[in-house]
């Protein structure tokens, strides 16, 4: 494509007010800067943080939203070198490129991982690259905003993906996905003969179900109060799928399921009473990662004391500590090869049905709704 302007115009879902809904709107999408790409969007996850945001999380209006995006490449900046027009892309997290973390290949720890994801802003000057009538539209979210057509994301968060991977599916590897595999593969790195308690069988959950069987964890169990999901899990591989709210005592149960406790538990819930349960069930010597986003104000429900004399790890962990690059054909790889089937938890909605897609994850009747342009 040759440009003979400075801008394109691209249809996006604006978020005008806290709430919603999204509008599809006509836009600007300026060309991209030197180290920036602009990408033609084929599909875009809906991730639990775009319903945050547009119900409070502070980012600024208008603004538009979407961090799990994938397409091809239609424009490179001057300094660009990884990337050329055609190549099918993922577009993952923003980080800063040269804090302490960045610099040892963790930018999901990165020092400026707030402003550079949800500041709606470029970090180096503050601009955006979208526009409408002529006024700002925020963007730059999670160095992308791809609830568009167009999207300008960084060469540091566009990772280049195999053409045969099914490229429409691919976007929740770079946040949800990610989140919930690398928490396993990255964080915990458990061994076949460990055993895992997942708590909450959402998209991040069950990606770390599907990371922990295709690394060969026999034991997983999945505690989750949906059905569905619950069944779901059994399909995808969990030993055991546990209804929280059938009576029993939670933690009895996985005691017993498990012979006394599991090796390393996961919270993909963020509540401090069920951080609580996957403190008491994990064994000594044991770790508990928290990926869930828990409230403000919540506290960890264990005293210090309980922690020393269990010697129980807590771990919390962002983007599955994964650095986007490496981390997404690798999870690409495993599915090709079958091992690693995350497009069962997906279900398609057309760009223009995003606020259904929206109540479909919030009521549960999809696990990770993915926009398809
Ligand atoms: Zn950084
Ligand atoms: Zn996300």
């Amino acid at each position: 494509m040759t440009f003979t302007t400075t801008a394109i115009t691209a249809k996006a879902a604006l978020l005008h007010a806290v709430g919603g809904p999204f509008r599809i709107e006509r836009i600007e999408v300026a060309l991209p800067r030197e180290d920036e790409v602009l990408v033609r969007m084929v599909g875009v996850g809906v991730c639990h943080t775009d319903i945050v945001c547009r119900d409070g999380f502070p980012v600024p209006l208008p603004i538009v939203l979407g961090h799990e995006g994938a397409g091809i490449v239609e424009a490179v900046g001057a300094r660009v070198t990884h990337l050329r027009p055609g190549d099918p892309v993922v577009l993952s997290f923003n980080s800063c490129g040269h804090c302490h973390s960045c610099e040892k290949d963790h930018p999901a720890t990165c020092a400026q991982f707030i402003p550079s994801n949800f500041a709606g802003r470029r970090l180096a000057d503050g601009s955006t690259p979208l526009s409408k009538d002529g006024a700002d539209v925020n963007g730059m979210f999670f160095g992308q905003s791809s609830f568009a057509t167009y999207a300008i994301a960084r060469a540091l968060n566009t990772v280049k993906v195999p053409g045969k991977a099914p490229l429409h599916l691919l976007g929740p590897l770079g946040c949800g996905i990610q989140t919930g595999a690398g928490a396993v593969i990255n964080s915990l790195k458990p061994t076949p003969g460990d055993s895992l308690a997942i708590f909450g069988g959402g998209a991040v959950g069950l990606s770390a179900l599907l990371a922990a069987r295709a690394i060969d964890v026999d034991k997983v169990f999945v505690v989750e109060p949906n059905p569905e999901r619950r069944a779901l899990a059994l399909e995808l591989g969990a030993a055991e799928a546990i209804d929280p709210r059938d009576g029993r005592v939670v933690e009895d149960v996985l005691k017993e399921l498990s012979g006394g406790g599991v090796s390393f538990a996961i919270d993909a819930t963020g509540i401090p009473a069920v951080i609580g349960q996957a403190i008491n069930v994990t064994l000594p010597g044991g770790t508990v990662g928290l990926i869930g986003v828990p409230p403000p104000d919540g506290q960890i429900p264990a005293t210090l004391l309980d922690l020393l004399v269990k010697g129980v790890t807590l771990r919390p962990i962002t983007e599955g500590d994964a650095n986007p690059q490496t981390f997404i054909p690798y999870m690409i790889d495993l599915y090709l090869a079958g091992r690693f089937p995350f497009d069962r938890l997906i279900t398609t909605f057309p760009f223009e049905q995003i606020n259904e897609a929206m109540h479909a994850a919030e009521k549960g009747s999809a696990i990770k709704p993915v926009l398809v342009f």
